[in-house]
């Protein structure tokens, strides 16, 4: 797997980046409208800390309800919410 802390997320979009990304400076994600709310990104590491299976599947699923979005979007977003919650599942199980 590759390294958490190589990686940075954005919590709006669920969109990976190089950990470089958040570190240039403005650190907001230029795939979505993140910078115009305020939210910036955030390392995977950490984020992936702060929440739990529990609070990614709860997310998912209010996801999944949200209205307004376009469903092409929708899908994207939850398939990246997804593999956050197998990430945080191979954190959960300890190998070996
Ligand atoms: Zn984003």
């Amino acid at each position: 797997m590759a390294r958490t802390d190589e990686k940075s997320i954005c919590p709006v979009c669920f969109t990976i980046w190089p950990i470089e990304q958040a570190r240039k400076g403005y650190g907001t994600c230029p795939d979505c409208d993140s910078e115009a709310i305020g939210i910036e990104l955030v390392p995977l590491d950490q984020f992936l800390k702060d929440e739990t299976v529990e609070s990614l599947r709860e997310l998912l699923a209010k996801w999944e309800k949200a209205e307004g979005f376009y469903e092409s979007y929708k899908q994207a977003k939850s398939k990246r919410i997804e593999a956050v919650i197998k990430m945080r599942e191979a954190i959960e199980r300890p190998r070996g």
